[in-house]
């Protein structure tokens, strides 16, 4: 039983001076109930707790280290960077061998800028694909998340619907009229939003795995129908590959599933655990961007040497060892069917949706496919089962709207002791 006072007394402190007592909402637990644990260090499939409590990890910083924490390529690079400044604020050599590295491994990007986070990397490439197409308005997926951007906070995943505001307050009317919002995998609602608004549609973002709705999975035509409508009426499409970029395939959810976007929006495992992010695209859309072309986009810290040279590490690792991948999905399989058997056993039928290394547990017993029926969760059962994990030394995502990840850190003998915590959650939580 895992107790946590120190956690618990840090947390009353912290909200007096941070905002709900965090500095990103979903951190607090709000949806599953109890108090966030305070964490004081990491490694590999482990982080530990100001109280001295051990966790299993299952979030990886909410994607990032899919290698576990603190791998030592990455921390190595980072020392060796340090002594020779850490932001010059002028260009370095290191971040056009990053931007060779990510040309290289993600096929739809011939050229790309850095940039310090996911959503700075998706409120650019939209202002991008406007500049490029002349155009104002955007359709974007319910249930996906493309960051905190004004435009994106319609309808939007993760952590706002987690605390039940999909729709931000603070957003303007006009900003959101130009934000058109379609079901996930669903092509014939978005060929009726181009109907009703002809030649006024710059862009359709999504995520092409989606999983800020909990896991959701593409279905086989809905990726490339997408790429037909934007071909048929000059759209430019974006995949944000924040969460799924390197997670998937070197190359992302786009060489898993061959559908080339026309650009692509990365964060996350391109930081190697620092702050960063990337847009790029095709050649001819990329050089509207400013000083190349008149579309403005800046950033006093963006290509940071320490940041470089952490991402730089994490990506040159995994693209010199692809089988990474089949390791990683091989891991995650035997989880999931591992879930399904101790639901047999259990006599319960909830939905598991997986692909590579990414997974998520709906509880309700329809499939799901998209933001409605990801709704039909029973999420209070989600906050007992999580809490009961949690006693027990896992750490999942303390919310059913986001997807879980599995490392490279996670051996045999973790997944047994998941699996037998699941059992016993499962059972605890009904
Ligand atoms: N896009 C996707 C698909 C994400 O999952 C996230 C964050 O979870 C973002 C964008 C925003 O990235 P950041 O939190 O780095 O701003």
């Amino acid at each position: 039983m895992k107790i946590a006072p120190i956690s618990n007394e840090l947390f009353e402190r912290a909200q007096h001076s941070i905002p709900g007592g965090v500095n990103s909402p979903v951190r607090a637990f709000r949806a599953v109930g109890g108090n966030p644990r305070f964490m004081v260090s990491a490694k590999g499939p482990y982080m530990f707790d100001e109280d001295g409590n051990q966790y299993i990890e299952f979030i990886n910083s909410w994607g990032p280290m899919i290698l576990g924490h603190a791998p030592e390529m990455v921390q190595q690079a980072v020392q060796e960077a340090i002594p020779n400044s850490l932001s010059f604020g002028a260009p370095t050599r290191k971040e056009i061998e990053i931007a060779e590295l990510i040309i290289s491994m993600v096929p739809s990007v011939e050229k790309v800028r850095m940039v310090n986070s996911g959503t700075e990397a998706t409120m650019s490439a939209i202002r991008v694909a406007r500049g490029y197409t002349g155009r104002s308005k955007i359709i974007k997926f319910e249930g996906c998340y493309h960051g905190h951007g004004d435009s994106f906070l319609i309808a939007a995943g993760s952590g706002a619907i987690t605390l039940g505001v999909p729709d931000s307050p603070g957003v303007t009317k006009g900003v959101a009229l130009d934000t058109l919002t379609a079901p996930y995998n669903n092509l014939e609602a978005v060929k009726a939003l181009l109907n009703a608004n002809p030649g006024e549609v710059a862009a359709i973002i999504l995520e092409p795995v989606a999983g800020n709705m909990g896991l959701v999975l593409p279905k086989p035509e809905f990726l490339q129908g997408l790429r037909q409508l934007c071909d048929q009426d000059g759209i430019v499409l974006i995949f944000d590959e924040v969460m799924t970029g390197f997670r998937l395939a070197p190359g992302g959810a786009q060489e898993l599933y061959g559908v080339t976007p026309d650009m692509t929006t990365l964060g996350k495992i391109i930081g190697g655990g620092m702050p960063v992010g990337a847009y790029g695209g095709k050649k001819e859309i990329m050089d509207y961007v400013a000083p190349a072309g008149p579309v403005y986009q800046a950033g006093t810290l963006s290509g940071n040497p320490i940041a470089m040279s952490a991402g730089m590490a994490m990506l040159q690792h995994l693209h010199s060892n692809p089988s990474i991948y089949n390791q990683l999905e091989s891991t995650t399989t035997t989880i999931v069917e591992g879930m399904k058997e101790n639901m047999q056993k259990l006599g319960l039928n909830y939905s598991i949706n997986q692909v590579g290394s990414m997974f998520s547990i709906f509880f309700t017993e329809q499939p799901v496919t998209d933001f409605e029926s990801a709704k039909t969760s029973d999420t209070a059962l989600f906050g007992r089962y999580f809490n009961a994990m949690l006693q027990r030394g896992i750490y999942l995502a303390p919310s059913q709207y986001e997807a879980l990840f599995v490392s490279t850190a996670i051996t045999d003998e973790l997944v047994s002791k998941y699996l037998q915590a699941n059992f016993e959650a499962l059972q605890e939580a009904q």
